[in-house]
């Protein structure tokens, strides 16, 4: 299990939370997630893994009506 892969692409999320950084750090403290973005993350358990910021935006355009 790694929590620095984003579940939706692969990539890395780049989470300062994984990465040992300081609660609070990580860009997505400052990001804005609309509840449905949440429907949108395949679930892999127990655990919530972050998405990137690439797919956050992608999935906020195509939330946006
Ligand atoms: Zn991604």
């Amino acid at each position: 299990m790694n929590g620095k892969v984003c579940p939706i692409c692969g990539g890395d999320n780049d989470c300062g939370n994984v990465a040992g950084k300081p609660h609070g750090t990580c860009w997505c403290d400052r990001e804005f997630f609309p509840k449905e973005i949440f429907d949108k993350i395949p679930s892999t358990g127990s655990e919530k893994t972050c998405i990137c910021q690439n797919c956050i935006e992608n999935l906020k355009s195509s939330i946006s009506t």
